[in-house]
């Protein structure tokens, strides 16, 4: 008995004697957490009169708001406040966690029921007292009333029960805080969400898809964790309402996943990160499966330490991008690691690791808008770098191309050059002798076609002279071939330097026959340049190895005053003058004309 009374005392001295009453104040919100009573019920069994029987054991939550992780119990919470006012109190008691799967409210009275709320996201949304995306009782004080509020709590995600006392109208205030918050956030990623829809229609970057894809479902995760999507979306549908976090936790991890994936070229730069990146998409999918069809209570917690884990990954393969120098793995560092401690602060939160606070509450929306900015910034960088590239890309194919093009104009014209030498060359092989190097027949007669053409167009004078060397087969047969070429070869010489350079033709009509074209020149000077030839030929001694001998030259010659004969009559003319010098003696010019 003595041992009973010394813990009572130890008990009331330690829990103060706040804990067990609290007083209604003048201030417009008072926080319930550290007052309240908590006693767990494993089986589920107990009720509102088995509370209200004093033989149970309740604790006070000493710690921030009421936070016990997982857990399956039913969790029954206790307050006692007391108006200490003439007037009549209006106040709202709030539970501060949206997604709570049945809360039962009993307002109490010196053991008497005075009033139930039955409440929870598992009901629908409008069977709630107050609109509001978290759950909001009214409860009226008569002056100097004291009243037992009994919460019966249970769920299959964490439990957590942070309670706010609100005085009438300043709930409503506070309620436009919260709106005017989620808004801003919920207008910013639409924002987001729409422009970069659009980037994705005009790029056409499957980057731009799966950036968007996770935006939608991350920011449709948070309305659905921050109660906005039951209360705005899906009101009624308490049966979907329970699907939809694991489902959008799930897709957040694949858009994520894939994301990472492309942004970072993962595939080609490690194909381990790659790998571990699809298998958690895939194990996440096996999450939400196994959310329906065995128990969500345990598939949430799995889904918590998949998304770590993935975000933790996805944090690894960003600094290993940016290790390996991918310069847009910066941003996309930077981004990971703010949505990361604020996903890290909001679970822990949520697992019971750290105190539910304003931060730890909010601090999924400020890391989710800043990380969203810098993904996409991220994005417009990477976007820009691969620019950049195949700018560099195209512009080196460019210079390439330039280059070459001078090299084969280069080469072009070098081989156009080369093969205008070759046609020189082939042109004056095929006009010259081989032996005597003066022109050849073929050469004779197409200058005479032009020569004879334009002497007859000007009435001007032409000759031709026809030589044949005299007994030039006794040459041979006396001095041998080589000696009879070398005799041709000085013949030619004498002709060639004896006639006018660029002006006359000498050229070898065939064997050791010889012929002149003399264009603008008349019977007298080509007479002269005959007698020339001839003479010069019969006084020069050719010298072939040992032998020493001389030959002498007839010369027939045509000459027309007016060129009104054709260049073949002309030959022939000449020919038969060198026929008659032959018969006539040989060694001597005769002129056609003298016949
Ligand atoms: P003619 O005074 O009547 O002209 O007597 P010819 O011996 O000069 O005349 P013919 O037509 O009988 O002989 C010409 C010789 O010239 C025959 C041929 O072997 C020789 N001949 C022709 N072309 C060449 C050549 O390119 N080189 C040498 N070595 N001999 C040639
Ligand atoms: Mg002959
Ligand atoms: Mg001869």
């Amino acid at each position: 008995m003595q041992f009973r009374l010394i813990w009572l005392l130890l008990y009331l001295l330690l829990s103060g004697p706040s804990a067990a009453q609290l007083q209604i104040d003048d201030k417009p919100s008072q926080s319930l957490d550290k007052t309240v009573f908590y006693f767990e019920d494993p089986s589920g069994q107990l009720t509102l009169s088995d509370m209200q029987a004093n033989t149970l054991k309740w604790y006070l939550n000493t710690s921030g708001a009421l936070s016990k992780g997982f857990s399956t119990s039913h969790w029954w919470l206790r307050i006692t406040i007391n108006n200490p006012d003439d007037k009549q109190k209006s106040c709202f008691l709030e539970v501060g966690h949206p997604l709570l799967d049945y809360i039962n409210v009993y307002i109490t009275q010196q053991g008497k029921l005075i009033r139930h709320y039955a409440s929870g996201d598992k009901l629908p949304f409008y069977s709630r007292p107050i609109d509001s995306p978290v759950f909001v009782f009214p409860i009226q004080w008569q002056p100097h009333q004291t009243l037992d509020i009994y919460l019966e709590i249970y769920s299959q995600g964490s439990i957590q029960a942070p309670l706010m006392l609100w005085k009438g109208d300043a709930y409503y205030s506070h309620l436009t805080h919260i709106e005017m918050m989620h808004g801003v956030y919920f207008g910013g990623m639409l924002s987001i969400i729409l422009f970069n829809t659009l980037l994705f229609f005009v790029l056409r970057d499957i980057k731009y898809l799966f950036y968007v894809s996770f935006v939608i479902s991350s920011t449709l995760l948070i309305a659905g964790l921050s109660g906005q999507a039951f209360r705005h979306l899906w009101p009624e549908a308490t049966r979907w309402n329970d699907v939809v976090i694991l489902l959008f936790m799930c897709l957040t991890s694949i858009f994520a996943g894939q994301f990472t994936n492309h942004f970072l070229g993962l595939k080609a730069l490690s194909l381990w990160c790659y790998r571990i990146i699809n298998a958690i998409g895939i194990f996440s999918i096996f999450v939400f499966i196994l959310s329906i069809l065995v128990s969500y209570h345990i598939a949430s917690q799995i889904a918590i330490a998949t998304g770590f884990t993935l975000a933790f990954f996805i944090l690894i393969s960003g600094v290993y991008g940016a290790y390996r120098g991918n310069r847009s793995a910066r941003y996309f560092i930077i981004s990971w690691f703010f949505l990361l401690v604020s996903l890290m602060a909001f679970l822990l939160s949520k697992l019971d690791f750290v105190p539910t606070n304003f931060l730890s509450e909010n601090a999924i929306f400020f890391g989710s808008i800043l990380e969203t900015v810098l993904l996409s910034l991220a994005l417009a960088d990477r976007i820009n770098s691969e620019r950049q590239l195949r700018y560099n890309a195209q512009k080196e194919l460019l210079d390439t191309s330039e280059r070459m093009k001078i090299e084969l104009e280069e080469q072009v014209s070098k081989r156009t050059h080369d093969l205008e030498e070759a046609n020189k060359k082939l042109e004056n092989l095929s006009n010259v002798d081989q032996l005597t190097r003066i022109y050849n027949r073929r050469y004779l007669e197409n200058a005479m076609k032009d020569e004879f053409k334009r002497c007859a167009r000007q009435k001007h004078p032409i000759s031709i002279l026809m030589l044949d060397v005299d007994f030039f087969k006794q040459v041979n047969d006396q001095y041998g071939h080589v000696a009879g070429d070398e005799c041709l070869v000085q013949v030619a010489d004498i002709i060639k330097k004896s006639v006018r350079a660029f002006i006359d033709t000498p050229a070898r009509y065939g064997g050791e026959e010889f012929c002149v074209l003399l264009p603008e020149s008349d019977l007298e000077s080509t007479r002269i340049v005959a007698e020339r030839i001839r003479e010069r030929i019969s006084e020069t001694n050719i010298v072939s190895g040992d032998a020493v001998f001389s030959v002498s030259v007839s010369i027939g010659l045509f000459s027309d005053d007016r060129c009104e004969s054709s260049a073949e009559q002309a030959l022939k003319y000449a020919d038969i003058a060198l026929y008659d010098a032959k018969k006539s003696g040989r060694n001597r010019v005769i002129l056609y004309n003298n016949i």
